[in-house]
């Protein structure tokens, strides 16, 4: 089996290479190779540079303004990205509720809402998880009343990702009370800097700020921000998870993070003797964990192709969400071990704030944040739960 790309996708791929080193803000990639958190003015500017280029919806259909990329494209530019470490995207808008739109919203609200994603202009948040509805997320109590063409969202969100760099949220809301809980529950798009909507930081593991809990008290926005039908928010969701789930592959970083350790590991130690390569046991899981990556990129090509001839990526986005995120435990894992004694004594958040050369205290950062990727978007047991019943039909 021949898995080389074709000359043409070669040539795309130096013309991208190209403008990461010649026209992408060289201080945002300095930044984030260093591990340092990006303001809100960076992760703007960052992500208008991408669509200034038309290059951060690549994955959107060209009539809603994609590049009209095929799959081999769309991944070697992703490959591309991370391997010129330019900030991973900011998925809530252009992955998630920007398909959603698409597909789902009226004509007016494409209108209002896709330039402003497509272009990287405004941040999204996504307002899922709630304080008693995580796996069982459609136990969910946000509540929105309809009244006179308005709605009036009280709750308590919470986990949201980046909502301290966004300016709208999506939220799944309890629009009336049905027998079957899925029903009932509505997709409706909030302003995060409305009235009675208050952000708080949590702080994670890692020292970042990543997560927030967000609340919202008699927060009025009107009818037309519900996209779609009322009572429909669960499928609507659905289809976005399948989208947030198949994101997580990332086999550019991967990639990058095994060279990183095949690095550090091949070095002779500081009071000399062999380098960790030489220890049998350590080489046999590096070369597993390269093999494990091989096996992801294979099946993100399955699901790719799928995409290309039209179809949504559907429950076996469950499977690469369990693959891509054990596989990027497995390297933080080896990430630690190559970096040996050193990682805990130089693991703290200042530490990877004034170490820009980024490894061990960012290594351990790594390895710290990679723990979540098995539990958001829905934890890799729910997954098997999912490819259980719905793609093996137990
Ligand atoms: C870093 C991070 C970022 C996140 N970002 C967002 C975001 O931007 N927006 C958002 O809405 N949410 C976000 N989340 C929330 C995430 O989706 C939830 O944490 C996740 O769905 C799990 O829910 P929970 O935390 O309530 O855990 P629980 O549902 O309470 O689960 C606890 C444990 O029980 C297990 N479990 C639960 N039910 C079952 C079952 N039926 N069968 C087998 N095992 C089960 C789970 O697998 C888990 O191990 C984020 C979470 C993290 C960690």
């Amino acid at each position: 089996m021949d898995l080389s790309f074709s000359p043409e996708i070669e040539t795309f791929r130096a013309r991208v290479r190209h403008w990461f080193e010649t026209e992408f803000p060289k201080d945002i990639i300095q930044k984030y190779k260093a591990g340092l958190p990006l303001t809100t003015a960076e992760v703007r500017q960052s992500e208008m540079a991408l669509g200034s280029k038309g290059w951060l919806a690549t994955a959107w259909p060209a009539e809603y303004g994609g590049p009209g990329w095929g799959i081999e494209e769309q991944y070697v530019f992703d490959e591309e990205l991370e391997r010129a470490g330019v900030p991973t995207v900011t998925p809530m808008g252009v992955v998630y509720v920007g398909p959603v739109i698409y597909t789902f919203g009226s004509e007016a609200q494409k209108a209002r809402w896709l330039p402003g994603i497509r272009d990287g202009s405004v941040g999204w948040a996504q307002g899922y998880s709630e304080p008693g509805a995580g796996s069982d997320l459609a136990s969910l109590q946000f509540s929105a009343k309809l009244e006179n063409g308005t709605y009036t969202l009280n709750g308590h969100k919470i986990w949201t990702s980046a909502a301290q760099h966004a300016d709208w949220i999506f939220l799944l809301a309890r629009t009336s009370q049905e027998e079957k809980k899925q029903q009932g529950i509505s997709f409706i798009c909030c302003p995060i800097d409305a009235p009675g909507v208050t952000v708080k930081p949590i702080i994670t593991i890692d020292g970042n700020h990543v997560l927030n809990e967000v609340f919202f008290e008699d927060v009025k926005v009107p009818e037309e921000n519900r996209i779609g039908e009322a009572g429909m928010g669960w499928t609507y969701s659905q289809y976005l998870l399948g989208f947030e789930r198949t994101s997580y592959a990332r086999i550019g970083g991967k990639r990058a993070m095994l060279r990183h350790i095949r690095e550090v590991a091949s070095a002779t130690p500081d009071g000399g003797g062999a380098s960790l390569i030489e220890d049998a046991g350590f080489a046999r899981r590096l070369t597993a964990a390269e093999m494990a990556v091989d096996g992801l990129e294979m099946t993100v090509f399955r699901i790719l192709s799928a995409l290309a001839q039209g179809g949504s990526p559907g429950d076996a986005a469950s499977t690469v969400k369990i693959l891509a995120t054990s596989t990027h435990q497995q390297i933080t894992e080896l990430m630690v071990d190559a970096a040996g004694a050193f990682a805990q004594p130089h693991f703290s958040f200042w530490a990877s704030q004034n170490d820009p050369g980024g490894s061990p205290g960012r290594d351990m950062a790594t390895y710290f944040a990679g723990r979540a990727q098995s539990i958001y978007g829905g934890t890799n047991e729910i997954q098997r739960t999912i490819i259980a019943r719905k793609v093996l039909n137990l």
